[in-house]
């Protein structure tokens, strides 16, 4: 006797990600034809499960569509293809553009790896800095930004956080039961401070360069301070001035940002407070240094005078922080006394490694 089927299966990640289009409009089918295609009238078209990578799933290719719309900008919906040649070089930036967006995004919920692209593109992909928005020479980083200005807008954030959040969600709970080669295992770990938690399990906050040890043998973590926290791509966070919780247990495992404590041996190939960290150094007019060195010195008003740093380079540093060449001040036993007071390991000398991506980090 047959048996009446009532239901079918389905991955769980694809229907969240089916729900996120839905919520947003579209349409979506599969088809033997193409591997994803926008027809400009709210559907898209991407490939049948049986011609993916193994490494690929429906939840992705949602994903990096909706962050083409987003790098693009609304006007995009109605072309196909969101306008791009994808047939020529042309439109290059747009796609490293998408592929940034979609690491920065896919980070912040601990699925950078989970929710990788998986064209041709990968090596883009997996060669992207940790912050794959911070300044740098890549045209394609402006668009990305504006891509992540427009996720961080209704109706994008909501659906975009529901999405990702549950997506993450359903990783926490498969992980444990995933095998390592599943995909599923390459989702990260999230970590109490709400960074994702360090790939080394055997690190402890306790010996990283961020935490401050509070009574009760509770540590603080400094990257919770609101000057301090590391840019964060959490859609769920947009908007908001609150820290997680700052409080940890001794015992606490690392965190993406553990950093070791720093010696003095660390600032010859750092550099970052006379460099990118800051913008200037101000100074007192009656100070050793305006007297001993004022063609280094700019009066910028009646009361403020600063040492000036073009290109982001103070003019008073020599060096390039590399092993032949250290970073040291040229005046340094006339330096300005913010300079002078300036606290290795202190919360501004780890705001600026942090502005110039230092330590860096895969
Ligand atoms: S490992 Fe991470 S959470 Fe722990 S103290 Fe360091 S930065 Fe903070
Ligand atoms: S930022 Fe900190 S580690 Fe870097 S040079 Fe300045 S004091 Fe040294």
């Amino acid at each position: 006797m047959s048996r009446l089927v009532r239901a079918c299966y389905q991955d769980p990640a694809d229907l969240v990600w089916l729900h996120a289009a839905a919520a947003l409009g579209w349409t979506v089918q599969r088809s033997a034809d193409v591997y994803a295609s926008w027809d400009g009238r709210r559907t898209l078209t991407l490939a049948s499960a049986e011609y993916l990578d193994a490494d690929d799933c429906l939840a992705q290719m949602i994903f990096h569509e909706i962050c083409h719309l987003l790098v693009s900008g609304e006007a995009a919906l109605s072309q196909v293809d969101w306008g791009l040649d994808n047939t020529s070089a042309r439109d290059l930036v747009f796609e490293h553009a998408t592929n940034r967006l979609q690491a920065a995004l896919a980070q912040a919920y601990g699925l950078r790896h989970f929710m990788a692209v998986t064209t041709v593109w990968r090596s883009y992909y997996d060669a992207l800095p940790h912050d794959p928005l911070a300044m740098g020479d890549d045209p394609a980083i402006a668009a990305a930004r504006e891509g992540w200005q427009r996720a961080a807008q209704p109706p994008y954030r909501a659906i975009l956080d529901a999405a990702l959040g549950a997506t993450a969600a359903l990783a926490a709970l498969l992980r444990p039961h995933a095998p390592p080669d599943s995909l599923w295992s390459f989702a990260q770990e999230r970590h109490p401070v709400g960074t994702n938690a360090h790939a080394d399990t055997t690190l402890r906050c306790s010996s990283c360069a961020w935490a401050i040890v509070q009574r009760h043998d509770k540590l603080e973590c400094r990257l919770t301070r609101p000057g301090c926290r590391p840019a964060s791509y959490s859609l769920a966070e947009a908007g908001s001035d609150t820290p997680p919780a700052a409080r940890l247990d001794a015992t606490q495992s690392a965190c993406e940002y553990h950093e070791a404590p720093l010696s003095v041996q660390d600032c010859f190939q750092c550099g970052a407070c006379c460099h990118r960290g800051f913008d200037v150094v101000e100074l007192a007019a009656g100070e050793r240094f305006a007297k001993q060195h004022p063609e280094l010195v700019e009066r910028r008003s009646s009361e403020r005078y600063v040492v000036p740093r073009p290109n982001g380079h103070c003019v008073a540093l020599q060096g390039d922080g590399s092993a032949a060449a250290s970073y040291l001040c040229r005046h340094y036993a006339d330096r300005p006394r913010s300079c002078r007071d300036f606290e290795l390991g202190g919360d501004a000398c780890l705001l600026a490694r942090q502005r110039c991506g230092l330590p860096s980090r895969a």
